[in-house]
């Protein structure tokens, strides 16, 4: 399951037709401005219009919207948090409206100095999650706590905070919150933070820390992008597949990976088109599709194409 994070801009269902006509089988939108307090109610039309498309491709099972990177989950300022949870909680009615299954989430920021913070900022957001099942429990979205870079005090730089995280709602609120809450790895974040994908083995034991922390069963969404930024650098730039410090090996883990083939994976590397006309999208595919071992073709005796060396 391959996509790209695609543009809403002139009706919501633009980002479905552009999806299907860059030959993805899934997408991942902003189902409002990401960057506006402001919320805009969803006209029905647009609403009317997505669903009929969903419906038509069959991707009502595999669509995913990114929440909003104004809010703080994590806030120690209680009008701040309040004024997140609330926007948060349009985000998730919008999900459910919209047939989104699946709403990637960055878990929030401690804006403190020490441990005690971060784990005071991390009870925050698990609270913060908590009343927010609790007010959309008619709503089936799955949130989806994300890797972060960990710029800052942004918190979920490391697997163990969003384990953290998901352990926390599930003490306060129970197991049946489990399947409410899941989890979104993102490669370059993943890298910034300091986890080192570059090499096969590496990213086979970056994945195994993974799987220990929040398991993988509990992994919905793989954000695919390489890094401007170098390895522990704390940098969320998003570079082009194979042209960053993230490099192939990551990615043909991920592409390969018998358990991950029905998580959906969304590219949020940059727009636009190559000198040639290419659509980038259209290139980056390419580049993570060539990476899939054929059929009595294994690894090693397949010719090494490997995008982006320049
Ligand atoms: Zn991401
Ligand atoms: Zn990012």
């Amino acid at each position: 399951m391959l996509g790209s994070h695609l543009s809403i801009a002139g009706g919501m269902v633009n980002a479905l037709h552009e999806a299907k006509s860059l030959k993805f089988n899934t997408v991942q939108v902003f189902t409002k401005n990401q960057r506006q307090w402001k919320i805009t109610p969803l006209k029905e039309a647009d609403r009317k219009e997505w669903l009929a498309e969903l419906k038509r491709l069959g991707w009502e099972d595999r669509t995913i919207s990114h929440a909003s990177y104004l809010a703080n989950l994590g806030s120690p300022e209680p009008p701040l948090w309040k004024k997140s949870v609330a926007m948060m909680r349009e985000e998730i009615e919008r999900c459910h409206a919209l047939s989104i299954p699946y709403l990637v989430f960055h878990p929030g920021a401690h804006k403190g100095a020490g441990d005690a913070d971060e784990q005071a900022g991390m009870e925050r957001i698990a609270t913060a999650i908590v009343q927010l099942l609790d007010e959309t429990s008619d709503c089936s979205t799955t949130l989806c706590l994300e890797d972060t870079a960990g710029s800052g005090t942004t918190l979920g730089r490391t697997f163990e905070q969003l384990a953290e995280i998901a352990r926390l709602v599930e003490a306060k609120a129970g197991r049946g919150t489990r399947n409410r809450v899941g989890f979104c790895f993102d490669t370059c974040h993943a890298l910034a933070a300091g986890y080192d994908l570059t090499t096969p083995a590496g990213a086979k034991s970056v994945f195994a820390a993974f799987d220990k922390a929040c398991g993988l069963d509990r992994l919905r969404v793989l954000h695919l992008n390489d890094s401007k930024g170098a390895l522990g650098s704390r940098i969320d730039r998003h570079e082009h597949i194979g042209e960053g410090a993230v490099g192939m090996a990551a990615f043909e883990f991920i592409m390969n990976h018998p358990h991950l083939e029905d998580v959906p994976k969304i590219l949020e590397t940059p727009k636009g088109e190559t000198p040639k006309g290419t659509p980038w999208d259209t290139l980056n595919r390419r580049r993570l599709l060539r990476l899939v071992h054929g059929e009595g073709k294994p690894a090693t005796h397949r010719p090494r194409k490997t995008a982006g060396a320049r």
